[in-house]
């Protein structure tokens, strides 16, 4: 019982700290006949984001508030008489501590997020890195209640007999009604991905168009179609279209509502006056509410249509569903839902603090080699104090590589929650002897040749598809700053980051018009996108692909331990055969160091060392 008045304690106190500064919305949602709320790309960002460095604050809503949120909305849409559907476009594995601290962890995360029903559900990349997570989402699919569907993802199983069978992981498609009893048939869809593991197949989008079983799916007249697809809805990887196309073939005015995702930003597309297509970003920061007028009978003219990214907060959340801190959390769902996701962080032991933060040290907003760059303390603090190997003590450097780093570390508590945000991945370090004139220029060489082999035309491989993605929102970063810079916006926030702080200011500290940073979004549907006015992130391009540890004071023909991380094993070997052809170096070669040492623990090391300040 304790137990549990503490935990609602925690998420009074975090909910109503949140609720301080936030800014409220000041446009209604634009309700018409069908309406969505959808999700896409959390990662495992169930708890919300729960430090004060702007803009999390924005983003300060946990699962459990989403689904107090979309059960209001519920309330309202039969209230009016309308369709409110809940879609999720996947990539729930591999992010935060709740699905990456340990192999099963993400699978009971997959649990709580079921606890709230969604109506059109379908599977991610990250799902399908590794064979055993897909078999887990394939054997538990019965937590969706039949609207898992993945049209275009089959897993190979071992069938009662003892053959093997490839069969679709989740429904292959999906025709329900809705409350108000319109007919809808449904798709969950995924890009051309390759990178997936041995015994999952993935059809291509435009092969998927010409299956029989698609063609007699799509044969009957639904009154709209919904097209759920873990893709964005333009540029690179946008696959929506030719399963778009089959449909106009077929139906050429019914409305077809499409749902992306993948990239992690925002956008809105029409593919014709009669559809709409919106991605509503990542990590529980957004949750986009879209909405379209249907057609009566013989009406040809275009659908009226809006779409409003709403972040992902309570003050955003009970104002759009007229409810105040009474009244909100009603709904035991969410409560039970905060309460299953504090008892998991719990249990995986991954909210004990192990240090706080002196400052906020940022992935993008600072230049490599700013003291405030989180790549910077990486190669110069954490890396020289961490990776040792007592057995060889001799004179090294480190390699590291910079796309192993995946979120902003932030001042104040630091916990294996923060640990896994900013270092995700595994990865072990091997080394090998080499003179220090050459090792001297290996991270230049690799950094030189290094992009041209981060961007490849098909990405075969879990890091090559992660640095797609993330190129992608970073190039969607920079262009928002830009803009803002070139509509004579002030660079000086560039450096007055420290300043953003919402709870530690007065208001007067707090920018005027907009007050707040967040994403601006600009897409190409009509009307304002974003709910909350916000200023950009600041964002500098162009960082580094690999760094390394400050170079020993040694003479250019000693001997040293040159240090890699298996994860760029190939771009060092190559970055050394460049340097000097003779010695080619083969992967043989290499020889563990730190032995047992995964890159995903350093951070905490260093913490536990260092940041033990005020704890
Ligand atoms: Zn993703
Ligand atoms: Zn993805």
């Amino acid at each position: 019982m304790r137990h549990f008045a503490f935990l609602s304690l925690l998420i009074g106190v975090s909910a109503s700290q949140h609720s301080l500064k936030l800014p409220v919305p000041t446009r209604q949602l634009e309700w018409k006949d069908v309406n969505f709320l959808s999700t896409s790309d959390i990662h495992g960002w169930l708890l919300g984001h729960q430090h004060a460095t702007w803009p999390e604050p924005n983003y300060s809503g946990d699962y459990g508030s989403l689904a107090s949120f979309a059960t209001h909305m519920r309330r309202i849409a039969h209230d009016k008489g309308v369709d409110l559907l809940l879609v999720d476009a996947g990539d729930h594995h591999d992010g935060s501590g709740l699905v990456s601290s340990s192999s099963d962890a993400a699978g009971k995360a997959e649990d709580i997020f079921s606890m709230l029903p969604y109506d059109v559900i379908t599977i991610g990349n990250h799902e399908l890195y590794h064979y055993e997570d897909a078999l887990e989402e394939y054997k538990n699919k019965g937590r969706w209640n039949g609207r898992y569907v993945t049209s275009n993802v089959n897993i190979t199983i071992r069938s009662e007999d003892g053959s093997f069978q490839s069969v679709p992981l989740g429904e292959q498609y999906l025709k329900f009604d809705t409350e108000q009893g319109r007919k809808v048939t449904a798709f969950g869809i995924i890009f051309n991905f390759q990178a997936h593991a041995k015994g999952i197949s993935v059809q291509k989008p435009s092969k998927l168009a010409k299956e029989p079983w698609f063609l007699e799916a799509i044969k009957d007249k639904p009154d709209y179609f919904v097209l759920a697809g873990h893709m964005p809805a333009r540029g690179e990887t946008a696959e929506f279209r030719p399963i778009f196309d089959a449909i106009r073939e077929v139906h050429p005015k019914v409305p077809i509502y499409i749902f992306g995702g993948h990239t992690h930003v925002r956008d809105c597309v029409q593919y014709d006056d009669r559809s709409i297509g919106v991605v509503p970003g990542r990590y529980l920061e957004t949750v986009a509410f879209t909405s379209s007028s249907l057609p009566q009978d013989n009406d040809d003219g275009p659908l009226d249509v809006a779409r409003r990214y709403i972040d992902g907060n309570p003050v955003s959340y009970k104002w759009h569903t007229n409810t105040s801190d009474e009244d909100f959390d009603l709904p035991p769902i969410g409560r039970n839902i905060s309460l299953a996701l504090l008892r998991l962080a719990s249990d995986l032991n991954i909210s004990t603090p192990l240090g706080i933060a002196p400052h906020d040290y940022f992935l993008e907003r600072h230049q490599y080699g700013h003291p405030r760059s989180v790549l910077t303390v990486f190669s110069d603090q954490v890396l020289p104090r961490t990776i040792i190997d007592k057995e060889r003590n001799e004179t090294r450097v480190i390699i590291g590589n910079a796309g192993s780093l995946r979120f902003d570390l932030f001042q104040g508590r630091f916990d294996r929650n923060d640990e896994l945000t900013v270092s995700p991945f595994t990865s072990s370090f091997l080394y090998v002897e080499l003179p220090a004139g050459l090792a001297r220029n290996i991270t230049e060489q690799m950094n030189k040749s290094g992009a041209s082999k981060l961007l490849p035309s098909e990405p075969t491989t879990k890091l090559e598809e992660e640095d797609r993605v993330r190129r992608i929102y970073n190039e969607w970063m920079s262009e928002q700053w830009e803009d803002y810079l070139v509509q004579g916006g002030d660079d000086h926030l560039y450096d007055q980051v420290e300043s953003q702080k919402i709870f530690q200011n007065d208001e007067s500290d707090i920018p005027k018009k907009p007050r707040t940073m967040g994403f601006v979004t600009k897409d190409t549907c009509p009307g304002k996108g974003d709910d909350i006015k916000h200023y950009p992130v600041p964002h500098v391009g162009n960082q580094p692909d690999f760094v390394q540890t400050p170079f020993p004071d040694v003479n250019n023909d000693e001997i040293i331990d040159v240090v890699s991380m298996d994860f760029a094993l190939d771009d060092f070997l190559a970055a050394v055969n460049i340097l000097d052809p003779t010695i080619d170096l083969k992967e043989g070669h290499m020889k563990p160091y730190a032995e047992g040492l995964e890159i995903n623990v350093v951070f905490g090391m260093y913490a536990k060392e260092m940041w033990q300040d005020g704890l």
